[in-house]
């Protein structure tokens, strides 16, 4: 059986992530989210252990001494990394694990795992993106220029990542279809399937 993939989705706030993740995950059963933990505080409606494990920065430190983490990174004044259990235990038995992290995080995938899958989730255009921002009406000014300086650092970023998928107003269907087909072709990967070769002889 091959291994299920490491799909990594990075894009900046604004650019749908989390919508097209849900999306995915709610109609393909060998999708699963990877439960990061953080230390920020959680956000109305969130839940301990669903969305995020909330911890303390204590606990997070003591994770990374432990090595806990598989990646973390420090991101608004906030720690956020995903532990190895939720990892291994699922890509072993063919499941595709979705990371939802940004983008430091996604470049320590890169460097521990060559077969994982950098997508890069974007709006059509940086005026759109802003103009999300400003839509949601739940951000200050100062946050919302944050949060777009933010995006003009993660777009450096950009060549890092292996796809790029365009998310443009009213088209996540699109978008988690071409996440489907990006994951799809990784079953195919002969580095996803080392044991082929051997069991292929056998038969
Ligand atoms: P938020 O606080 O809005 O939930 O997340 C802030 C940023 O941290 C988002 O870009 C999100 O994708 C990213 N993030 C969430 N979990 C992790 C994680 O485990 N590791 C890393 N590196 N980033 C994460």
């Amino acid at each position: 059986m091959a291994k299920g993939s490491v799909i990594v989705l990075s894009g900046p706030a604004g650019s749908g992530k989390s919508t097209v993740r849900e999306r995915l995950i709610a109609r393909n059963p060998d999708f699963r989210y990877s439960i990061s933990d953080t230390t920020r505080k959680p956000r109305p409606g969130e839940k301990d252990g669903v969305d995020y494990g909330f911890v303390t920065v204590e606990e997070f430190r003591e994770g990374i001494a432990a090595g806990k983490y598989y990646e973390f990174a420090e991101y608004a004044g906030n720690y956020y990394g995903t532990p190895v259990s939720q990892l291994v235990p699922f890509t072993d038995r063919g499941i595709n694990v979705v990371l939802e992290i940004e983008v430091q995080g996604a470049m320590q995938v890169r460097a521990k795992d060559e077969n994982a899958v950098l997508v890069m989730l974007l709006p059509p255009s940086f005026s759109v993106l802003e103009s999300r921002l400003r839509g949601r009406g739940t951000e200050c000014e100062e946050s919302v220029q944050r949060r777009l300086a933010k995006a003009r650092n993660e777009i450096e970023y950009f060549m890092n990542y292996d796809y790029f998928i365009l998310n443009a107003d009213g088209c996540i269907d699109e978008c988690v279809r071409q996440l489907e087909v990006i994951a799809e072709t990784q079953k195919y990967r002969t580095k996803n399937n080392s044991d082929f070769p051997v069991n292929f002889l056998l038969n």
